[in-house]
């Protein structure tokens, strides 16, 4: 698809570029904001897979900026905000980077670190591993990352605080529902109106983060594990037990985002091109600077590259 095809078809991706946002992403979390109101009060934030950065810039924006621009605010109350992500990506203001993959225990650690022993207000957390297409696949894959955020979560956020992680929609719905349920007293799954509504994928907001008495975080796979089995069903309250038949459990789901707002899954037309005048579209704000497939388009050159000598030679060998 062309650049121009797609800002058509893809009024998101348009309109992140028109405003200096890296993906379209960020207008999912903005949308959540406005339904949920997540940043109020908030200082320290952990972007956990925030590569290349659109979260992280909405962060900055909402939350670094206007404390840095304001006469009053000191360096020491500036808030704080860690992203992480397996791939580098461009510096943005405010934004602390580290390079890590968020299944590796140590990884909280070193966000620990960067809070001086202080706990976060707000985790984000937008993590997709590449998707195969099986649906049962990708909810599995995408699941597993959920508790490895949900694991560090576990470690750095203080109690009261919030957690915003990306789910599929699939058949373990509700016992994902109920894995977090047994962590936070609102958990509601949301759609924001830029993520369509032909992807699977929803946001999960849990909002004040209360662990379960004497909890302790080496638990939390034993704990989750529990939930899933009718074993464990009169241990939890979630806590409704095994998940089927008369107790089903019910899940919040919010469409949020303004209603009457841009549908991701419809085209508009282009700016000028309804009054006849030429279209020009923008080039990405800020692309991947090291992308995992660069490694496979470097191949593909180099492979390419071969084949054409290849038939130069074979070519010349037929002179
Ligand atoms: N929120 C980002 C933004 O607004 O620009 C987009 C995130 S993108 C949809 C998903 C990211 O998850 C990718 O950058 C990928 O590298 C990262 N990711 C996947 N598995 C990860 C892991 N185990 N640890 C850290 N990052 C991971």
């Amino acid at each position: 698809m062309g650049k121009a095809s797609k800002d058509k078809r893809d009024i998101y991706y348009r309109k992140a570029k028109e405003e200096g946002w890296r993906a379209r992403s960020a207008f999912k979390l903005l949308q959540i904001d406005e339904e949920f109101n997540i940043f109020e009060g908030v200082k320290r934030v952990v972007d956990l897979c925030a590569a290349p950065g659109s979260w992280s810039q909405v962060l900055s924006r909402r939350l670094y900026l206007p404390a840095k621009s304001s006469p009053d605010c000191r360096d020491s109350d500036l808030p704080l905000i860690v992203a992480i992500d397996l791939q580098p990506m461009a510096p943005i203001d405010g934004v602390i980077q580290v390079q890590g993959d968020i299944t590796n225990a140590r990884t909280a650690e070193v966000v620990i670190r960067h809070f001086d022993g202080c706990k976060a207000d707000l985790v984000v957390c937008d993590g997709a591993p590449d998707v195969t297409g099986l649906h049962d696949m990708d909810e599995f894959v995408q699941s597993q990352l959920i508790l490895a955020a949900l694991t560090i979560v576990t470690h750095v956020l203080r109690v009261g605080g919030k957690f915003i992680a990306k789910i599929f929609r699939g058949k373990d719905t509700s016992l994902l529902y109920c894995q977090l349920k047994l962590f936070f007293s609102h958990v509601t799954f949301a759609k924001p109106k830029s993520s369509r509504n032909s992807s699977i994928e929803a946001f999960a907001v849990c909002e004040n983060y209360s662990p379960p008495e004497g909890f302790s975080e080496k638990d939390l796979y034993h704990l989750l594990e529990k939930i899933g089995s009718p074993s464990g069903v009169e241990d939890l309250d979630c806590r409704s037990g095994w998940l089927e038949g008369p107790n089903k459990v019910y899940i919040p789901f919010l469409a949020c985002g303004d209603l009457n707002g841009y549908d991701s899954d419809r085209s508009y037309p282009l700016p000028h091109s309804s009054e006849g005048g030429c279209y020009k579209s923008l080039d990405p704000v800020q692309p991947p600077i090291a992308p995992p497939y660069k490694t496979a388009l470097e191949l593909k050159k180099a492979a390419n590259h071969g084949i054409l000598e290849i038939d130069k030679l074979s070519l010349n060998s037929d002179e």
